[in-house]
């Protein structure tokens, strides 16, 4: 499992949610997620 955002590894403190755009499950770590670091989904959409 990786951060959608940066790329890290997070395995264990990252957090799983769906793409609202196209339903994929995306991860983000707790890094990103507090930092409010944008992410970008293969299918184009970007999200805070
Ligand atoms: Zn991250
Ligand atoms: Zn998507």
């Amino acid at each position: 499992m990786k951060c959608t955002s940066c790329n890290k590894d997070i395995s264990q403190d990252g957090i799983g949610f769906k793409c609202p755009q196209c339903k994929k499950r995306l991860t983000r770590c707790n890094n990103c997620r507090s930092l409010i670091v944008k992410y970008k989904c293969e299918c184009g959409f970007e999200g805070p």
